[in-house]
């Protein structure tokens, strides 16, 4: 801001006319300009505003002290005029955009509070809770629908737990697939059963049946053997089997799971 424009009239103006500390408007481009070209007249219209505006922010594109002005003006704050290219209300907006930054800045280097540590639950082995995973897969309740019934884990979580890829439980985790595991098995599963029996089935899990009268959750138990036709999906299979042969006719045949009817 050239110093023509400055009148001591209040602290910012005054101080910028002290050449000692402000050495740097004698290089101001506006110097010699006429004062109301940046000040503007009383009682000016807009439209006068801003044709005045455009040329002394032309004025102002090519001076070499505009950052100084600009950091200046919005410093102070000035609440008149053209200062370093912007006139009063874009100063405005860059003072508050210069704060927003210093904030974000500031923020940046604040500490982190501590993240308060969790308390440690001692985990259990996950054998038990993998083989009634693995088990309800059989016969087509999936990860999803199993979590779906439960207040803690997630589908992926009951999902690695069932593919053995975790070899730990939480209790909670593991008392609640215990309990919903007599429930599931009464229970007709899900519309995606198809997929999850076919899973089970690429797999070789073991079925319900196998764990009947064995200790599901001791990890040196060993699954029963079982028939075919002692499973679900075998008396199923039978019952077809029974039906079509009725329909034809035929009744009274023993049905065993991989031996030809007599
Ligand atoms: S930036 Fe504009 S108002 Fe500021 S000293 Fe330069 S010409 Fe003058």
């Amino acid at each position: 801001m050239t110093t023509r424009m400055i009148r001591p009239v209040d602290e910012g103006l005054v101080r910028l006319a002290d050449p000692s500390r402000w050495n740097w408007t004698t290089a101001a481009a506006c110097g010699g300009e006429d004062i109301d070209l940046f000040f503007g007249a009383d009682g000016e219209r807009q439209p006068e505003r801003e044709e005045r505006e455009q040329y002394a922010k032309e004025i102002c594109a090519d001076c070499p002290i505009r950052t100084e002005c600009l950091d200046y003006a919005i410093s102070v704050p000035e609440k008149y005029g053209i200062w370093g290219g912007l006139n009063e209300e874009e100063r405005d907006g860059e003072r508050r955009r210069r704060m927003r930054h210093v904030n974000r800045e500031s923020a940046k280097e604040q500490p982190k509070p501590a993240a308060k540590p969790k308390p440690k639950v001692a985990r259990i082995d996950s054998t038990g809770t993998q083989r009634r995973l693995r088990a309800l897969a059989v016969i087509g309740h999936g990860p999803n629908m199993i979590a779906a019934r439960m207040t803690v884990g997630s589908k992926s979580m009951l999902g690695s737990l069932r593919d053995h890829r975790v070899r730990t439980v939480l209790p909670e985790v593991a008392r609640q697939v215990a309990d919903l595991y007599p429930i599931l098995l009464e229970t007709e599963p899900g519309p995606l059963s198809t997929q999850v029996i076919a899973t089970a089935c690429r797999h070789g899990w073991r079925g319900p049946e196998a764990w009947e009268g064995v200790d599901i959750d001791d990890p040196n138990a060993a699954p029963r053997e079982v028939s075919v036709s002692e499973t679900r999906q075998g008396q199923e299979a039978i019952e077809q089997a029974r039906r079509l042969l009725a329909a034809a006719g035929i009744s009274d045949v023993d049905i065993v799971a991989g031996q030809p009817a007599a």
